[in-house]
């Protein structure tokens, strides 16, 4: 009986591979009988400077009113990220976390019969965000790792495609498209496909390679742009992301979403968050010292690793004789958890790193070590 109502489900969805998301701490905790506090998560790239102490204050001030519905809104929060990026408030689509946002836009815009253009090793969202709605996936193979904006280009000529996705940097590549190849890439995609450029790590961006992509949606209004609080913002529990679309395409969008997706938490804490451009700035500095200290370290054990953009660095640990699966394994045993980048991600020798703090990082790479000496 059971059988027989899943079979209502479109098979489209029932082929659905379900998101593999970093392995919780208090999970590991259990399986290995380990101390919660001796573990070490590197494999959700989150922020491990937690939040600042005005995030906090606003945090602790929306609690008092959580009886009530959020601001459906969103207000305040568009109000300050419309002022941030000079655009209007009636471009901007508020997501509970930039995830929601990107399911916004397969809702709206994807469906049987058409398809959606992304690169081999992107963000998993994208293939499973276009699956869920019956679309067709165009995957173009990456060059160096990275999205060929090239190839995608041209892929967007077939006819049925409605989206192109575009992570940047991309997540789990860290590979990195240069503002003028992001505008050249827009110029030559047909305006009937929605290009989506998922800028979830811009901020670890340095200050020069920071494009103003908000600038291009003035000229392109077929761009949709993305951001999270829950990276360099440190809110990743909260769930908060937005888009910045031409009215009409963050109309469309409005309508498909839930009328309360943000909470009031997220809503204040990111309001808050997004003014304080100190912590921002200490998190970019901070990263970037921790980046350069795993580059080194895994050059210091002989292994390879794709120059990353982000908060995180993939490493080929496969040497040796060891796979990667294995190699995790045996960073899990010490307590040190990483993200595999096999499977959809199709980087099977690759495992993917989050910056840490420095005594993080210095604990993983000790660990790394080990685990190819074992
Ligand atoms: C982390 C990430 C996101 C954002 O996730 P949310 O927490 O839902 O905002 C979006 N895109 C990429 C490429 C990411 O790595």
């Amino acid at each position: 009986m059971l059988m027989d109502l899943c079979e209502l489900s479109p098979s489209y969805v029932r082929s659905i591979a379900p998101y593999q998301p970093g392995k919780p701490i208090s999970e590991l905790a259990r399986e290995m009988g380990l101390d919660e506090r001796t573990i070490v998560k590197l494999a959700s790239n989150e922020n491990p400077r937690g939040i600042g102490p005005r995030t906090r204050a606003a945090i602790e001030a929306a609690l008092g009113d959580i009886a009530r519905y959020p601001d459906g809104n969103g207000f305040e929060l568009k109000q300050a990220l419309a002022k941030r990026y000079g655009v209007d408030m009636g471009s901007i689509v508020l997501g509970n976390g930039s995830n929601d946002v990107l399911e916004l836009v397969a809702l709206a815009f994807l469906g049987p019969g058409r398809a959606a253009v992304f690169s081999q090793h992107c963000f998993a969202v994208y293939p499973l965000a276009t699956q869920a709605r019956g679309a067709r996936s165009i995957v173009v193979p990456a060059k160096n790792y990275g999205h060929d904006l090239d190839a995608m280009a041209k892929a967007t000529a077939d006819e049925e495609t409605t989206v192109a996705w575009i992570a940047n940097p991309n997540n789990p590549t860290g590979t990195f498209a240069r503002h003028e190849e992001v505008e050249a890439f827009l110029k030559r995609v047909p305006e009937r496909v929605l290009v989506v450029l998922d800028e979830a790590y811009n901020e670890y961006l340095p200050p020069e390679l920071r494009g103003d992509s908000a600038r291009l949606l003035k000229r392109h209004p077929n761009l949709v742009i993305t951001r999270t609080f829950s990276k360099a913002y440190g809110l990743a529990g909260l769930r908060v992301g937005y888009a910045l679309a031409h009215p009409s395409v963050a109309d469309v969008m409005n309508r498909v979403r839930q009328p309360f997706n943000v909470n009031s938490i997220a809503l204040a804490a990111a309001t808050a968050a997004l003014d304080d451009m100190e912590f921002v700035a200490r998190s970019y500095a901070e990263n970037l010292q921790g980046l350069r200290n795993l580059e080194e370290g895994a050059r210091g054990l002989g292994l390879g690793y794709i120059p990353s953009h982000g908060n995180f660095i993939t490493i080929r640990v496969a040497v040796g004789g060891k796979s990667a699966p294995e190699i995790y394994k045996k960073l899990l045993k010490r307590g040190v958890i990483v993200r595999p980048v096999g499977g959809g991600y199709g980087l099977n020798e690759h495992l993917r790193v989050t910056v840490g703090t420095a005594a993080e990082n210095e604990r993983f790479l000790g660990a790394l070590a080990a685990s190819l000496k074992e």
